[in-house]
């Protein structure tokens, strides 16, 4: 078994497998559909399977308490991606990712940048709502890390852009200070990543939207969206 085919596997056990299915996808690819880079299978079949298996998810404590699991939406083939901390009470009720009141601010964001929410990809680092909008326990995001870094893998963005502590540190693994890197361009696995306030900061503290508008012109610059 090649290396690759090995890591593959290890993930697959580390997101919860227990056996596979070896159904083909949908081949050969309708028009406008895209394959991840080893050309196997459309994004949007290989993110639909990813999301089977996370909504049986129950890898910790937040599955006994939560409505829906909260998976992510928008564009498989998106060249950004927004990735936010954990689903609150509208989240919960409605399995879709940012939309209460820091969502309406998020979409706001994403149309200040000329694009839709349907151009993007939207998910979090937490996939289910932690009871009473806690934060995260650590033990949490690392049961959950696995999602995000697949749903990353397929979709393979040119820009992340993390909201918040929490979603930056989840996935970079390291422990930045919100306020000493936002609008700093960072790496994640050869994909840039621009950090920036969360949504529900900016509702609570609106003179930092100047601050994010800042970082997303950035990022409009990066993929040739004209300011
Ligand atoms: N806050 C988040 O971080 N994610 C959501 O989906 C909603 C609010």
């Amino acid at each position: 078994m090649d290396e690759a085919t090995r890591n593959e596997l290890l993930l697959l056990r580390d997101l919860g497998y227990t056996h596979l299915e070896l159904a083909v996808g949908r081949w050969p690819l309708a028009e406008g559909e895209t394959t991840t880079a080893n050309g196997q299978q459309p994004t949007a079949n290989l993110l639909g399977d990813l999301e089977k298996i996370a909504l049986a998810c129950e890898k910790c404590r937040l599955a006994k308490t939560r409505t829906q699991v909260v998976y992510g939406v928008g564009s498989p083939n998106a060249d950004l991606m927004f990735i936010g901390e954990a689903p609150g009470r509208d989240e919960d009720i409605q399995g879709k990712p940012f939309v209460g009141r820091a969502g309406q601010l998020l979409t706001d964001i994403v149309k200040a940048m000329k694009l839709t929410r349907d151009d993007v990809y939207i998910a979090n680092v937490i996939k289910c709502r932690p009871p009473e909008n806690r934060n995260p326990e650590p033990d949490e995001l690392e049961a959950c890390r696995p999602w995000i870094r697949r749903q990353i893998e397929i979709i393979q963005p040119k820009v992340i852009v993390t909201l918040g502590r929490f979603a930056l540190q989840s996935l970079t693994e390291k422990s930045y200070a919100i306020s000493s890197v936002r609008g700093q361009w960072l790496d994640y696995d050869g994909i840039k990543v621009m950090p920036t306030y969360h949504p529900a900061y900016l509702l609570r503290n609106p003179a930092a939207k100047k601050e994010v508008w800042s970082d997303m012109k950035k990022v409009m610059a990066e993929l040739g969206i004209a300011v």
